[in-house]
């Protein structure tokens, strides 16, 4: 296998090479430009570090606020075009996006790291969540309601919040700002966004495609940087709204200080999933859908299944299963043809699932497979072998703490009963699955998982964009994403009363 003589995604795509000709940029008010100080970061491929994939502006506050002016001075123009006439301009954008499909699944993988399989997937869905929600041009109805004076209408109307700011982590990078962006304009607000600093490539692809399919300037404006430009984005009274995806840690942070000032929050966090195994269950179709869940894309998902709670009886066999779909996973690159899971996306991820492999062990668990940094033709980049805990008790730190890497922790009860309380009993409540043949027993899930997306027999990561999605508890907050409710968090209600005379 040779890893550096490859042709890269940007020789490919002459397109994605021009973005990525250093340095990349930002973009505000419908012009591509340089941060203020002309300061700029690396962005590495998490598979082979030492390849940088481009430069881009490590943006100030004063960027920001450019940013924020220009899309405050669109609005007035931008939220009274009628709903239809905005969606043919996002419909536009999404059309080239669409043409480009292969092209935007190279850069999520370059960047991310993530195999192109579930990049080509990520892709699809995001396209998919963007086509299902620009249709909200067409939507966007408010009531009319009875009303109990004579001579009197009476209805609702949806109006847009004004400039809204979009947060996004690095593990999603094409679909998260794809199915944030598209809301937020379609409805009429204008929209301030910064990417994770790991994964800023497929959102200037996404507003590339904006730009060209004419969207009018300062409609919608890119920041690149870290921390601090997502602090500035928070901390600005001209910010109505903050739509955040990332850990629960800073998502607790943003809703301090943009509550302070009565902007709205749609925080979508960090989770602990589990997938709870009865003695009843299909073992194959269990240990397939948790392998995927646990496993996939390297366990860097919000709803990845990490952990496992098994009845004892059937704990044996269910281990076996899954040792097996360890054993077959081909690691490596994720550019590279018939990988199955890439690496993780940076030192200090990997640093942490060390950490937690370290502390689940002085604990008590026993590494039934995985348990080690990978080494060898994969020694330069973040790869860590899929690993698989047991003898985890409910009280573990790697039971509790969301781990974000490709570590299963299963833990052993007596009853259907236990296996309930022991799956609820963490801060997280993002998503679940059972596995059981019961229907009685699927109620009994259901009624009492405190769970945002609940599954039976299918993998905790299964979600479709026209369906709600979102956690309760540690995990979410101030609103679902996707399905018809997020129209809810980029609108807000005005009531008439009229009284014709
Ligand atoms: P993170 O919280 O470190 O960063 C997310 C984004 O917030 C990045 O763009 C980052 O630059 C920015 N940011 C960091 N500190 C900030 C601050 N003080 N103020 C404003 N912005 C700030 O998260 P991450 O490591 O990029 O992503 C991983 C986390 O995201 C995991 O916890 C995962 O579970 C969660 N996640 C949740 C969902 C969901 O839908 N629930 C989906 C994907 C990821």
């Amino acid at each position: 296998m040779t890893l550096t003589h490859r042709p890269t995604p940007a020789a490919t795509f002459p397109n994605l090479g021009d973005r990525l000709a250093t340095p990349a940029l930002n973009y505000v008010a419908g012009r591509w430009e340089e941060a203020s100080s002309g300061a700029t970061f690396a962005v590495r491929n998490p598979a082979m570090p030492s390849e940088v994939l481009g430069r881009f502006p490590e943006s100030a506050p004063a960027d920001v606020a450019r940013a924020i002016t220009a899309a405050q001075d669109a609005f007035h123009t931008w939220s009274r075009l009628p709903a239809p006439q905005r969606g043919q301009v996002i419909a536009r954008a999404i059309a080239l996006l669409k043409e480009r499909a292969e092209e935007l699944a190279h850069a999520l993988s370059w960047e991310s790291g993530k195999v192109l399989a579930e990049a080509r997937v990520e892709v699809t869905r995001g396209l998919n969540a963007m086509e299902y929600l620009v249709a909200e041009a067409r939507r966007q109805a408010g009531q009319t309601i009875p009303s109990e004076l004579p001579g009197t209408v009476t209805y609702t109307v949806r109006r847009p919040l004004g400039v809204v700011g979009l947060i996004t982590p690095w593990n999603f990078p094409f679909a998260i700002p794809a199915w944030k962006v598209v809301p937020a304009l379609v409805t009429g607000n204008t929209v301030v966004m910064k990417p994770a600093e790991q994964t800023p490539v497929c959102t200037a692809l996404i507003v590339q495609a904006f730009d060209e399919a004419g969207l009018p300037s300062g409609v919608l404006n890119l920041v690149n940087g870290g921390p601090a430009v997502g602090e500035a984005i928070v901390a600005d009274p001209a910010i109505k709204a903050i739509s955040f995806t990332g850990s629960t840690a800073v998502g607790k942070l943003i809703n301090q200080r943009a509550s302070a000032r009565l902007a709205k929050v749609q925080l979508e966090l960090g989770g602990k999933n589990a997938a709870i195994v009865l003695d009843d269950a299909d073992l194959d179709l269990a240990a397939r859908e948790i392998a995927m869940g646990a496993w996939g894309t390297t366990g860097q998902r919000c709803t990845a299944t990490s952990r496992v709670i098994v009845m004892k009886g059937v704990a044996s066999a269910l281990l076996d299963r899954l040792k097996t779909h360890a054993a077959a996973l081909k690691v490596g690159h994720g550019l590279e043809d018939g990988r199955t899971m890439g690496p993780l996306i940076n030192q200090e991820a990997l640093d942490k699932v060390e950490r937690y492999v370290a502390i689940a062990r002085q604990e008590g668990a026993t590494v039934l497979c995985g348990g080690e940094r990978l080494g060898g033709e994969l020694s330069e980049g973040y790869f860590y072998a899929p690993t698989l805990l047991t003898g985890v008790k409910p009280h573990h730190t790697v039971a509790n703490e969301e781990i974000f890497g490709p570590v299963l922790s299963v833990i052993e009860v007596g009853s259907c009963e236990e296996a309930l309380q022991v799956a609820n009993s963490v801060p997280y409540g993002l998503s679940s699955a059972v596995f059981t043949r019961d229907v009685g027993r699927v109620f009994g899930y259901a009624e009492a998982l405190e769970t945002g997306l609940l599954h039976v027999n299918c993998a905790t990561v299964l979600s479709e964009v026209h369906l709600p999605f979102g956690g309760m508890k540690d995990s979410g907050f101030g609103g679902r994403e996707m399905g018809p409710t997020v129209i809810d968090f980029f609108t807000e209600w005005q009531t008439m009363y009229l009284r014709h005379l």
